[in-house]
């Protein structure tokens, strides 16, 4: 058996991967199993910011795997305190919760937005509402599926968590609309990234943050995706000027080696955790925290988020400069684009497996975008190859259209 046919038999289909088998990861590159070279756009869903093994992370880490790797926080350590000092003075958030993947600090920011709501802002037991946005992506676990827009997410995983309402995404005056003496918090992500990098209307975020702040809500910015340089600022939150009161960190803060996620937020905020309310035998152990901090290390040494302003408006100007009638739209902040396909002439799996014949690695999301979003060390070189193997797919397909 392959592997293809091994990991078919043995693991849950719980994915539908591309056809490749992937063995060495250096910078942009990854290479399959018979050598070949590609160019990764997806930087694994943004984790991989980075770039792949980048040698300082490599140190880092096994220096700290050679040193002390887990112990669980019934003790102290000394690369926690470092690692949350670094980030949260990067971020403006005083304190800071470590977890280990994405959908483990949402799931903390929803726990300290309600226990908020009661013991601060005096909403009556159990009422506590927690708005958020069709299309929304933040996870995987039955509280956090609950209340996505995708049917398929929670169909036959019922019953579900109650206390979410969801609004239309990039309207302010439904976010108005939907808050009540009860609602607790508003968690948003400043672009939808699986719905498909989908970007709300200028000053969206600023609004609300307004309207959040006159009536006592949090605004908690899921910026697992979007954070650390990804959109060409630290925060995506800063394109609109905005503070969130809580802040959900997560993906490239590992930098491509270990899951770490944060829940960062507001000293009154955070203060509602007691010893034995929350945790996680893992989130913020030694290795992590090493990783991370020498991460967040790398980003500013490398200047990879002023990378990610410049090199993305370089490629969104050449992705956008493509005449093909294949494409509706290609939009984008810093190198998070999306190109979004019209759905009666070109799929996006398709374009991707034919990407793939041509050395360049993306996904689609839903069947209409196929992502754009490497790791921020790409160069200038690396994107004009990807732009090319994109004009000659879509040059193909609308060749084998008009046939
Ligand atoms: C990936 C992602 C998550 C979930 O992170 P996991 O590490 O997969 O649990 C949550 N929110 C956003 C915006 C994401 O992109």
């Amino acid at each position: 058996m392959n592997t293809l046919q091994l990991e078919a038999q043995y693991c849950a289909h719980n994915y539908h991967p591309l056809p490749v088998v992937l063995v060495k990861g250096e910078g942009a590159y990854v290479w399959d199993d018979n050598g070949q070279r590609y160019l990764d756009m997806m930087s694994a869903y943004s984790a991989v910011s980075h770039g792949h093994c980048h040698p300082r992370l490599v140190k880092a880490m096994s220096e700290q795997a050679a040193r002390l790797t887990i112990v669980s926080r019934a003790f102290h350590t000394d690369t926690l305190a470092p690692f949350l000092q670094m980030i949260c003075e990067m971020t403006g958030q005083p304190r800071a919760l470590p977890m280990n993947t994405g959908a483990e600090a949402v799931e903390t920011a929803l726990k300290a937005a309600r226990k908020w709501a009661y013991s601060v802002k005096g909403v009556a037991a159990d009422k506590a509402e927690i708005i958020v946005c069709d299309g929304n992506f933040h996870g995987r676990t039955i509280s956090i599926v609950s209340f996505s827009s995708e049917d398929q997410y929670k169909h036959q995983f019922g019953p579900l968590t109650p206390g979410f309402k969801n609004i239309s995404y990039g309207d302010a005056e439904a976010l108005e609309a939907a808050i009540t003496d009860n609602t607790a918090a508003f968690l948003v992500e400043p672009i939808q990234g699986e719905a498909g990098i989908v970007m709300p209307p200028p000053g969206y975020l600023a609004k609300c943050a307004e309207l959040c702040k006159r009536h006592n809500v949090l605004l908690i910015c899921d910026e697992i995706q979007t954070g650390l340089g990804r959109t060409g600022k630290l925060l995506a939150c800063e394109h609109d000027g905005v503070q969130p009161d809580g802040l959900i960190l997560g993906k490239a803060l590992g930098g491509g080696m270990m899951p770490v996620s944060l829940f960062l937020s507001r000293e009154d905020v955070m203060a509602v955790f007691e010893p034995g309310d929350h945790g996680s035998t893992f989130g913020g152990n030694p290795l992590a925290s090493a990783v991370a901090l020498e991460a967040m290390k790398v980003l500013q040494d490398e200047a990879l988020v002023e990378r990610s302003a410049k090199l993305g408006e370089y490629m969104l100007q050449q992705l956008q400069a493509i005449k093909s009638d294949l494409i509706q739209e290609v939009r984008g902040r810093g190198l998070f684009i999306g190109i979004e396909l019209d759905p009666q002439r070109a799929s996006a799996r398709e374009v991707c497996e034919r990407l793939m014949s041509k050395g360049v690695l993306s996904k689609e999301t839903h069947e209409t975008v196929v992502r754009m979003a490497p790791p921020l060390v790409i160069t200038e070189a690396q994107i004009d190859e990807t732009v090319a193997a994109l004009k000659s797919v879509l040059a193909e397909l609308s060749g084998e259209i008009s046939v």
